[in-house]
């Protein structure tokens, strides 16, 4: 979407839901302490809004519906629950004289349409989902499609030194308050040197700020005890991509790395070992040369809304794929797609809106070479390794 009246596009629609929730006493239900509830509380915790949970079992219970209603409707209700047990409970709240999408939502709705417009508007806090910062493009594999493009990277490619790698985080934080997971990424990013030092910066200074705190590796390197003592420290999960179908060796460095996480008390999780990436179609798809225009990036882009940003300085690029594969395969294109955090004049309602598509021309110049949302029809192998590092179309 192109800004047409920037720091303003949301100002109405989020009037409503701000009188709302004033009138509902400024706080959040969840209802249901199952695992779903309890994921959702990490992030409302963090608002300093959450009121508890509500919960049909007795045994779960914090407090009861009907304890709620004697309070008289004193928060929204988010319903956190399964898909089978959500027709269930928004009949129970109907019966009980509340009104759905003004005192309770359904808690993806609620996540996607209401938190991130609230969370600006009445606590002037910015969420978002995910951010990333890639330390290293330089990678021990040479997966075929990544969507990083770091298989078309040498080994003598200059890491992002420490200091921006710092700067970048202190960045996105003067801004973001709440971001249910931050990552750090290459590449491979245990190659990077400073990782240690890069997790503990982070860890101390803005560790509340984040829910989820990760590396993701290829579980190619094992991690000294030092900076696995970091992340057991700053509770870092350590996301590992299971490659071993593609690289049988891989088994074995991942039967190491795991024993070395659980004897240092660290959570991680494993890949799909069979999974499936889509295949972005950076390489070959050419919208323009095809005679597509601007009316059709702006329809790619509208249907794709990656959550997956990226922070370099005090650039904000939307799209950690588009930014990561133009670099690294040579295409230079989007050098101006990001968001400069330099330019916004702490203006938060600016980043909501880049959050939630916003910018200059609508759309990035890498979308002209990407399938976008229609990338889930070309699936492929994860992790499947190539000889010819480099990209055709250069
Ligand atoms: S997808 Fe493969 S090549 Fe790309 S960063 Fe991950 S392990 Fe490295
Ligand atoms: S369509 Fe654009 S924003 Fe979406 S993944 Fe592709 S390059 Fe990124």
């Amino acid at each position: 979407m192109k800004w047409k009246n920037k720091g303003h596009e949301f100002d109405a629609y989020a009037k409503g839901l701000v009188r709302d929730f004033r009138e509902l006493g400024n706080q959040f239900y969840i209802f249901g302490a199952g695992l779903i509830g309890g994921e959702l509380k990490d992030i409302i915790e963090k608002t300093g809004c959450f009121a508890g949970f509500i919960d049909n079992d007795r045994r779960k219970q914090k407090i009861s519906l009907d304890e709620y209603l004697e309070r008289g409707r004193d928060g929204l209700i988010i319903i956190a629950t399964d898909d089978k047990n959500i027709p269930v409970i928004e009949e129970q709240l109907v019966c009980a004289g509340l009104k759905k999408e003004r005192d309770f939502y359904e808690y993806r709705t609620f996540m996607k349409k209401i938190f991130p417009f609230l969370s600006v508007y009445a606590n002037h806090q910015v969420y978002t989902e995910l951010a990333q910062i890639c330390l290293t493009e330089r990678c021990t594999l040479r997966c075929r499609k990544c969507a990083h493009g770091c298989y078309a990277v040498g080994g003598e490619t200059q890491d992002m030194d420490v200091e921006t790698a710092k700067k970048s985080a202190d960045y996105f934080f003067r801004y973001v308050d709440i971001v249910k997971e931050f990552v750090l990424i290459g590449g491979e990013p245990f190659l990077y040197k400073k990782l240690g030092e890069m997790v503990a910066y982070i860890g101390e200074k803005y560790r509340e700020k984040i829910v989820i705190f990760s590396i993701t590796t290829n579980g190619t390197i094992i991690p000294g005890e030092e900076l696995l003592h970091l992340c057991r420290r700053y509770h870092v999960t350590i996301r590992i991509s299971d490659y071993s179908a593609q690289v049988k060796r891989l088994e074995e460095k991942y039967g190491q790395l795991k024993e070395r996480l659980e004897r240092n008390q660290i959570a991680y999780t494993m890949s799909d070992r069979d999974g499936l990436w889509m295949d972005y179609g950076f390489e070959s798809v050419d919208r323009k040369r095809r005679g597509g225009g601007a009316e059709e990036l702006l329809q790619v882009f509208g249907s794709c809304r990656t959550p997956c940003r990226e922070i370099r300085g005090s650039r904000y690029y939307y799209c950690v794929m588009a930014r990561s594969v133009s670099d690294n395969l040579g295409m230079g294109l989007g050098k101006e797609d990001y968001l400069d955090l330099d330019e916004i004049n702490g203006d938060k309602k600016i980043l909501l809106e880049y959050e939630m598509g916003f910018s200059g021309k609508g759309y990035l110049d890498m979308c002209n070479h990407c399938r976008g949302a229609e990338a889930v029809k070309y699936p492929i192998p994860a992790g499947e390794q190539i000889k010819s590092p480099r990209w055709e179309g250069k």
